[in-house]
């Protein structure tokens, strides 16, 4: 072995695994399991307590304030629409007939998967909310969150989308070509379409989450500090 950088004449026991350079075992400080020499050390112990903020991939952080807004936004307005779902016939529509039109076009089974679907919703947007949080705070179970959130997505928007081409397009296009009002008509297709579009945001949104939480860069964020 070389003699020590910094004692020459002493033969050193140990290259610094980060500099490189030849060290005796005076010179050399324990880290983590790891010998460093002085000024090494130093660097690594600052690594290590560099916030992690400043090891938080860009998407994650994306992401988390986006769960956040979207969560905050599902846990405030759900239970409004749980209102109107639970009774239409209470709510005042002032353009008229709306109310009525949801009664006739949605059979009990409709009603029950969009009370169902809605009190799930509320459950899913708290759980999204958390997920915010535990991606902006680097928590191990962060990342795990948005992808459970992903999948449960996933799941809706298949079931969604059954029960919305096999049963209520078809039911809002009978009641549209029932009556001769062309605004009904127009109403169908544009609930349909609005219908549609949701799912598709959705669809899009559970797989951008699913592509980013496995991410190998976002993968490595969320291990523990101890190995870098
Ligand atoms: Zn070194
Ligand atoms: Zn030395």
């Amino acid at each position: 072995m070389a003699d020590c950088v910094n004692h020459p004449g002493v033969e050193s026991v140990r290259y610094c695994p980060r500099c490189g350079q030849p060290f005796c075992g005076d010179c050399l400080v324990e880290l983590e399991g790891t010998a460093y020499c002085g000024p090494c050390k130093d660097v690594r112990v600052q690594e290590l307590q560099t916030t992690p903020a400043s090891r938080r991939p860009t998407s994650v952080t994306v992401f988390g304030v986006l769960n956040i807004v979207f969560g905050a936004m599902g846990v405030l307005c759900s239970p409004f629409v749980l209102l109107v779902l639970l009774a239409p016939q209470f709510i005042p529509q002032p353009s008229g007939g709306n109310s009525e039109a949801y009664l006739v076009t949605h059979s009990p089974l409709m009603r029950a998967w969009d009370i169902g679907s809605t009190v799930i919703g509320i459950v899913a947007s708290a759980v999204l909310l958390a997920a915010g949080i535990g991606l902006l705070s680097l928590k191990p179970w962060g990342r795990r969150l948005p992808i459970g959130y992903a999948i449960y997505c996933l799941c809706i928007v298949v079931i969604g989308s059954i029960i919305t081409f096999v049963f209520l397009i078809p039911a809002m296009m009978t009641e549209a070509s029932c009556s001769n009002d062309p605004g009904a008509r127009g109403g169908a297709i544009g609930g349909a379409i609005g219908g549609v579009c949701g799912y598709g945001i959705t669809l899009i949104y559970a797989a951008l989450l699913l592509f980013y939480m496995t991410r190998p860069g976002v993968v490595q964020a969320f291990r523990p500090t101890d190995k870098p």
